[in-house]
């Protein structure tokens, strides 16, 4: 089978997620870049996580069309794609509908970096990309336009988008952010939120890749 360890990782790391509480039901969608071949492999529409084997994940081009694989890719495809085609660096994206991320996507307040682990991974604050219908090619446009080079970004009323070098770091970038939403959502119900300004948030990423970890 083509790309069959690949296919398996994305099973994985879908299975990861939901038991991890970000994404409910069929919602959701997994992918990533193989380097050698510069193929996708990505989750298929609407099908139950735990039911999904490696020929159910689809492999294509990253201009969408299929290579191998019987079933209908994630509805929301064009937004991987277009990732994969604007930012060379990314090999692994990740898109959850977790509740405090998507809570601060849905309302008009800046997401501020107060938890030190999301500055030390995502290194700046996320910022939010305006609504657009799921599965558009609108949503696909102005999700990868807002993300720029950054690591993650927040969708309007929808959801979270997160990327990485391979799709494991895209992964904990999503349990990051969602993570820094629930401390930020109790935080501020707490009292004034303390915010970490931008030489810190960059300090605490320089000092994780330059040192932190085996
Ligand atoms: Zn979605």
């Amino acid at each position: 089978m083509l790309l069959e360890k690949q296919r398996e990782e994305v099973i994985k790391i879908a299975l990861k997620a939901q038991q991890l509480g970000l994404i409910a039901l069929t919602f959701g969608n997994f992918s990533l870049r193989d380097q050698e071949t510069g193929y996708v492999c990505i989750t298929p529409s609407g099908m139950d996580y735990e039911d999904l084997e490696a020929a159910d994940i689809v492999v294509m081009d990253d201009q969408g069309k299929i290579i191998d694989g019987q079933r209908k890719p994630s509805v929301e495809t064009p937004m991987h794609t277009m990732v994969y085609r604007k930012r060379k660096d990314v090999c692994g994206v990740v898109h959850t509908h977790s509740v405090f991320a998507t809570a601060w996507a849905s309302c008009y307040v800046e997401f501020p970096v107060i938890a030190a682990e999301l500055a030390a991974l995502v290194g700046e604050p996320v910022k939010t990309a305006p609504y657009r219908r799921m599965g558009s090619m609108e949503l696909a446009e102005i999700v990868s336009e807002t993300l720029q080079d950054k690591h993650a970004v927040l969708m309007s009323n929808h959801g979270l988008l997160t990327v990485g070098s391979n799709l494991k770091t895209a992964f904990a970038n999503a349990v990051i952010v969602e993570e820094a939403a629930k401390i930020t959502y109790y935080a501020k119900n707490m009292g004034q939120l303390k915010i970490l300004d931008d030489q810190e948030c960059k300090t605490l990423r320089k000092w994780v890749i330059e040192k932190y970890g085996q």
